[in-house]
């Protein structure tokens, strides 16, 4: 059950601009824990800067749906 790991991030609130900005959006990680990318793409498409976005410990508030139907089909599969 240990699938492709993932990081749970969404734009900080003084940076976010529309809905998909507010939503808590899953980011596949590099297997075996390496370092993070410079950038990070959302399962969904969605590009954020690492600057700008904040880390979460599990999703919080509105959750991205296609991201979270992504990270879990993966998890799945692995
Ligand atoms: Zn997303």
């Amino acid at each position: 059950m240990s699938g492709q790991p993932h990081l749970i991030a969404r734009v900080l609130p003084e940076y976010a601009r529309n809905e998909q900005d507010k939503s808590c959006h899953f980011f596949p990680l590099p297997a075996g824990g390496g370092p993070l990318p410079e950038s990070l793409r959302a399962y969904c498409g969605f590009h954020i800067a690492p600057g700008v976005a904040e880390a979460l410990e599990g999703p919080a508030g509105m959750p991205c749906t296609t991201c979270l139907v992504t990270a879990t089909i993966s998890g799945n599969t692995g």
